[in-house]
């Protein structure tokens, strides 16, 4: 991808919702494609989008530069896998222009780690300096039947291969009945041990996948009250204006975080917002509505239609989200799947 040129849109007005949040960070998902099928994510038969209904890499930096300059501070690649996204070290490249000109606090990315062997020591090249590597259990065996065709080797490596780049590196991991809630204290031992965050996340009612979630919902509360009949959990100041909550465990020294995106602690700080890998912007995680950028995008050369558009959007950004995951409502609350939208 040829080096891209900020459009210059400084001039443009903050980000502010109707209730008085300030859009600072952005998720984006590049891909709805990956290379594993993780059971409360996907189906197993997906079939996923044409490759013209993406936006291609040009279009995501001019959309991604757009809110830069409209004071997003912090970026996060995700998806699907995105480094699964063709030449998605040319994007990476192109936006560590903003991280130089410091209108970009922060470039980081999610990923399932079985590419990231390959491409660690190009994303701390471009200023990367954090990654979140999803990963639920430590168990080969568990790990396969939850990722359907996952090899945990690859993720040890692309750790491995993270931290010797010197990226900072957190564990995200999907809090599963049965799959994984008797291993957390391992994984938290194991994370900590090697200087690792470990988060927990409460299953989400996003997408149909091929089984009933309500088997698979782990309220982190019950997890919680388990770590602390053997660790000393001290609560930590929340600085993210997000769903995690974090403790230090006093026992190893290290920080865990509790994603709990069905509680509404977090939506009155929420700084937020999400666009899909074919430019569809979700003002909430929680909710249907959303605003397509590729139309505006795709109309002009110039962002005057875009930045209209995503201005109308930000004034509907609801307050807060209706998740609900129970027997009576057995369809998903949200219709699309983590992967379109981006974890
Ligand atoms: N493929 C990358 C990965 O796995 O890290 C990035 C995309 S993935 C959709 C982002 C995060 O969302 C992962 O940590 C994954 O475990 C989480 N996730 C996916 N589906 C979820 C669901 N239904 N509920 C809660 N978390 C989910
Ligand atoms: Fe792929 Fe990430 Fe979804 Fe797993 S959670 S299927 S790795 S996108």
């Amino acid at each position: 991808m040829p080096a891209m040129q900020a459009s210059s849109n400084q001039s443009q007005p903050p980000l502010i919702d109707p209730f008085g949040r300030s859009i600072s960070y952005l998720r984006v998902s590049v891909t709805d494609r990956c290379d594993f099928r993780c059971v409360y994510c996907m189906a197993e038969d997906m079939t996923f989008l044409p490759k013209r209904e993406l936006l291609t890499l040009e279009e995501l930096d001019r959309l991604c530069s757009a809110f830069i300059a409209r004071g997003v501070r912090k970026l996060r690649l995700t998806g699907g896998e995105p480094l699964v996204r063709k030449n998605l070290m040319s994007l990476v490249e192109s936006l560590s222009r903003h991280l130089k000109s410091g209108d970009l606090e922060e470039l980081t990315l999610t990923t399932n780690g079985s590419q990231l062997a390959r491409f660690a020591h190009d994303l701390a090249r471009h200023g990367v300096k954090r990654v979140n590597v999803s990963l639920d259990t430590l168990d080969p065996d568990r790990f396969r039947a939850v990722t359907r065709c996952g090899e945990i080797g690859k993720v040890m490596e692309g750790i491995a291969a993270a931290q010797d780049a010197g990226l900072k590196v957190k564990i995200n991991a999907v809090a599963l009945r049965d799959v994984n809630e008797h291993a957390i204290p391992e994984m938290i031992e194991w994370a900590h041990g090697q200087n690792m965050d470990f988060t927990l996340i409460e299953t989400m009612p996003l997408g149909d996948i091929d089984g009933d979630r309500t088997d698979q919902y782990l309220p982190l509360n019950t997890v919680r009250k388990r770590l602390e009949e053997s660790y000393t959990l001290t609560d930590l100041p929340d600085r993210t204006g997000g769903p995690a909550r974090y403790v230090k465990i006093e026992e190893t020294g290290g920080r865990l975080g509790f994603i709990t995106p069905l509680t509404h602690n977090f939506c009155e700080s929420c700084n937020r917002v999400r666009v899909t890998c074919t430019g569809t912007l979700f003002m909430c995680l929680g909710q249907e509505d959303a605003a397509d950028l590729r139309g505006p995008l795709r109309a002009s050369e110039g962002d005057e239609l875009l930045h209209r558009t995503i201005d109308e959007a930000i004034s509907r950004k609801p307050k807060g989200h209706d998740f609900v995951i129970d027997r009576e409502r057995a369809a998903p609350a949200v219709g699309r799947h983590m992967s379109v939208t981006g974890g």
